[in-house]
């Protein structure tokens, strides 16, 4: 691209790519929020700006998603910053908080666990909300960890401690009153993985065995001894996921199972509570 205004610049752009990246990748360049790019529609780029601008729409033609592009990405009410370590947080994963946050006193002092982290987006978001509670978040994936540690640091939250484990691991013999995560449970041949933004993600992050369960049924077996009698399990699982989750919850202890859809009204988180009959 020839350099030239902020108008030229988006034109250009939006021939070739979906008109709200554009924007976000121009923004992005000039540092400059939304507001700043329709005050100065005729602000000239220099070439350095041009520049970065075409190779960022050139990878963006070549299907690379805008958050790693841009680095960040708005999740429930924070801005995390997101790589190509860590998945892309998405907004069903939001039910996930919701769910978790309904579960947590906001005046009592509770443990709570997120197994499979990745930028932290889901730990980060409960700690936040609960200053309070006690948060250990671990991912097997040290790049990951780095990244979401950067995010705690940066929204300053201090009440949530993340470590490098695979699933259970390396936690000593604790109990928590709540375990959340949002594993991979993607089948490892679904098409998906070859589409779309799942080209790009860490293949660590997405896809589990055969049917896409091994972690979820991994995180289910194991997680009883890491609850306190009454603790919740909540986990966030593919669309068709939900009645092989229950079956799992039921054949491990738990009761109160349910499962709760996104709003695509997609069952996509299920839970239950450890041994509460009382
Ligand atoms: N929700 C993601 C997807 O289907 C997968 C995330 C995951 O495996 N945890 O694209």
């Amino acid at each position: 691209m020839q350099s030239g205004t902020i108008t030229q610049a988006l034109t250009w752009a939006q021939h070739a790519i979906d008109r709200i990246d554009a924007r976000l990748l121009l923004q992005y360049v000039l540092e400059a929020d939304h507001a700043f790019l329709l005050t100065y529609p005729d602000q000239l780029l220099t070439s350095q700006q041009a520049d970065q601008f075409s190779r960022l729409v050139t990878q963006r033609i070549h299907g690379m998603p805008i958050t790693y592009l841009i680095g960040e990405r708005a999740f429930y009410d924070l801005t995390f910053k997101i790589t190509e370590a860590v998945l892309i947080p998405r907004p069903e994963t939001e039910l996930l908080v919701e769910l978790a946050l309904k579960r947590i006193p906001a005046d009592q002092s509770c443990k709570i666990l997120d197994l499979g982290t990745g930028s932290g987006a889901i730990a980060i978001t409960i700690a936040k909300h609960r200053p309070q509670s006690q948060v250990i978040a671990i991912d097997l994936s040290a790049d990951a960890v780095a990244v979401s540690r950067w995010n705690a640091r940066n929204l300053r939250v201090n009440n949530v401690h993340i470590m490098t484990g695979n699933w259970f691991n390396e936690l000593a013999e604790e109990k928590f009153d709540l375990i959340v995560s949002n594993p991979p449970y993607v089948a490892e041949n679904d098409p998906h993985l070859q589409q779309g933004d799942l080209r790009f993600e860490p293949q660590l992050a997405l896809s589990a065995g055969a049917n896409g369960l091994a972690c979820i049924s991994c995180i289910i077996n194991g997680a009883p001894i890491y609850l306190v009698n009454g603790g919740w399990l909540l986990l966030e699982h593919g669309y068709n996921q939900a009645a092989e989750c229950r079956r799992l919850l039921e054949n491990t202890d738990f009761s109160n199972i349910c499962s709760y859809p996104d709003l695509a009204g997609i069952m996509r988180v299920s839970g239950g509570q450890l041994n509460a009959l009382v």
